[in-house]
Formats: structure tokens, sequence, C-alpha cells
């Protein structure tokens, strides 16, 4: 009988307005809803998450994770390893938190993932009081936390800086940002020196119009400022992102004009390219074909940085998609 892991599973919490996942999947995904936004529930959460554990353990796939390229099948000592830890009954701490609960922004992508599930109808909680409990509970991996600020934008999370300050208070210097870069956030040029700390902006066009047909709102130039005052602020780590949307970016002149931008933006960092979540993370019971042009698009980029000495990269699950996997 074969036997699957997820490593997300077993390590994460994803808060989003409604829910709690257990990975980093906003659509599918596993997870519990959240009944009472003040409190968290341990008990619930160990014990759905052992579930979904077992299932894969078990050789069945759940549901909630058919599609997803994440778990992997597990053969030998690992397996063996994996058994033993199962029966410990090992209650898998958590290291990798992802705020997701709010929705506010100051634009309007047209791939929002916030906006396209949920259509305004959340309410508005505050993630503090929970996080304060994971630490109380005894749930949080303290040497190994990884938080991750995803949406909404940091900048209209009212709480973004009480919550960095409750992370680094128990001693976390791992922070992925991800913000839109329309408002200038001094607070982050001293964020971590942690060097896997890093902002990401997700740019996603070289111009003025295409910006506005995808966010909806016309903050080109003060965006690529605030990059630029940010690059020359701070030490940090700046992923610069390009979501290749059908029929809006996905064309290599708007690809070559944010790569001669992000060329003199990035000082420490990389260029990350992706392919639209409306396709793939947020749909993944479909297999998405990728077209012959968007392969070309990913040569393009992975070329031009390679020739201007840039670090390149594409997410996992983005690779798979691409060999067709
Ligand atoms: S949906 Fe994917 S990432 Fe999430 S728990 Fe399932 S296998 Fe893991
Ligand atoms: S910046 Fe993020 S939260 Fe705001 S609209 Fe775009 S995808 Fe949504």
């Amino acid at each position: 009988m074969p036997s699957y892991r997820c490593h997300k599973l077993e390590t994460s919490l994803h808060f989003l307005p409604k829910d709690i996942k257990f990975c980093c999947s906003c659509a599918e995904g596993p997870g519990i809803s959240l009944e009472n936004f003040n409190k968290i529930n341990k008990k619930a959460i160990e014990k759905e998450k052992v579930k979904y554990i077992n299932s894969l353990k078990n050789g069945e796939i759940p549901k909630q994770c058919q599609g997803c390229n994440e778990y992997k099948e597990v053969f030998g000592p690992e397996k063996n390893f994996f058994e033993a830890l199962f029966e410990k009954k090992k209650k898998y701490p958590v290291s990798y938190i992802i705020v997701d609960h709010y929705k506010q922004c100051d634009c309007n992508c047209i791939y929002c993932s916030q906006k396209i599930i949920y259509k305004g109808e959340v309410k508005n909680y505050s993630l503090l009081p929970l996080i304060k409990q994971l630490y109380a509970n005894n749930m949080i991996d303290n040497n190994n936390l990884k938080v991750e600020f995803q949406g909404g934008n940091i900048s209209c999370l009212n709480e973004f800086d009480l919550l960095l300050e409750e992370f680094k208070k128990h001693n976390c210097t791992n922070f992925a940002i991800l913000t839109n870069g329309i408002k200038y956030m001094p607070q982050l040029e001293n964020l971590s020196n942690n060097p896997e700390s890093f902002v990401c902006v997700s740019l996603d066009c070289g111009t003025k119009e295409t910006f506005q047909k995808i966010k909806n709102v016309d903050a080109f130039e003060q965006t690529i400022e605030n990059i630029k005052k940010l690059r020359d602020n701070s030490n940090l780590s700046l992923m610069l992102k390009y979501i290749v949307i059908k029929g809006i970016n996905d064309n290599p002149e708007e690809l070559k004009s944010f790569l001669n931008i992000s060329k003199d933006l990035i000082k420490r960092g990389c260029i990350l390219l992706e392919i639209d979540f409306r396709d793939t993370l947020m749909n993944h019971y479909n297999n998405f074909k990728v077209p012959n042009h968007y392969k070309e698009l990913f040569n393009l980029a992975e070329n031009y940085c390679k020739e201007n000495n840039i670090n390149f990269s594409i997410p996992d699950y983005t690779k798979k998609i691409l060999l067709g996997k």
C-alpha cells in the first residue's frame, strides 16, 4: 500500500477570513471553519490535522488534496520513520503561519483570491489574540517558525505592527512579506537580519497601462519609487514577481519591459515567474495545460536573468505544471 506525506499539512496554519487551512492553499486544501473568532480550538485543529495526515499515510488522497502536487509518496526508511512518528502521536507543532485573514487593500487585482473567493462577505476579525493563544498553548515551533503575510495588503492591516511585534517577541526572525508596494512602509526597513526573510512585490508588468489593467489603480510609478526607496534604505531581500495572466501580460514585450525595470530594482533577491493562480492553485482539480507561448516566456526570463546575473526562480508547483506533471 502506498503511503504519502505532505510537509505543508504537518507544519502549517493558514488564517483566512472564514477558516483555518492546514496548508498554503486558500481555495481547496484541508482545514476547519472558524466558528469562534476569538478562540483557538486546539483540540479541533489537532484532531482534524491528524485525520488528513492519517488518510495520506494510508494511501488515501482526501478530496481536498486531489490534484495538488505537494504530497509525496514515502518509501523505505522514510516510510518507517513517518509511521513511527505517527504512532507516537506527535502533535505537529506549527512552523509556518500564513496571515491571510483580511481583505482590505488599496488596489483591486483581477486575480485576487480574497475578492474572488469571499466576494466581500467576510467578517473582520483580529488575529492577534489567536496568535497569542497559539503561543500560550505551546502549538508553535519557536525555533523554526516562518511567518508569511499575504493579503489584503499589509499597509491596510491595522494590527500589522502588533502582529510583527508579537512574533518578534518570541524570537521569530523569518518573515515573508507580500505587498503591492503602493504605500511606503518604513517599518519594513528593519524587518529582520535573517537572510531568509524577504519582501515580495507582485509587479506583473513593465508598463503603467498594464499595471492599471491588472490592479485597477493608477500607481505604477509610485510603486516603483517605493521599491527603490526600500532597496536603498535596507538590506532586505526583494522578490519581484510576474504572474503570467492570459491575454493581459502574456507577451514578450511586457515581460522584457518588466525585466529591464527589475534589473535596476533588485540589489539582493530574485525575479520570480509564475502562472495565474486562477488557473492553478485555486483550481487544482483541473489540470491546466500550459500554452506553448508561456514556456517561451519562462525561457526568455530565465535567459535574461542568466545574462544579467540576477537570481531567477519558479515555484515548484509551477515547474511541475510547466513540465506537465
Ligand atoms: S492540498 Fe496539497 S498542500 Fe494542502 S494539505 Fe493537501 S497535499 Fe498538502
Ligand atoms: S494586492 Fe493582493 S490583496 Fe490587494 S487586490 Fe491585489 S492580490 Fe488582492
